[in-house]
């Protein structure tokens, strides 16, 4: 099963992947940086477009 892995040291808190996928996404409001809200039972295109457009390429797919 792949697993998402958010770095929250790269992320700068812009609130894109949460908009692209709100399943997997969601912001810390305590320390304002996304963390994965739900590992996704399959990679899907939304989950996809999350980590492709991170500006800073916090979001990563470990496949396994
Ligand atoms: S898209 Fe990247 S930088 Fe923006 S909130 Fe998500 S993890 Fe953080």
């Amino acid at each position: 099963m792949s697993k998402i892995i958010l770095d929250q040291n790269k992320c700068i808190g812009c609130n894109t992947c949460p908009l692209m996928d709100p399943e997997t996404f969601e912001m810390d409001t305590t320390t304002y940086k996304a963390k994965v809200k739900k590992q996704p039972e399959k990679i899907t295109d939304a989950v996809k477009s999350a980590v492709e457009a991170c500006p800073v390429g916090a979001i990563t797919i470990e496949e396994n």
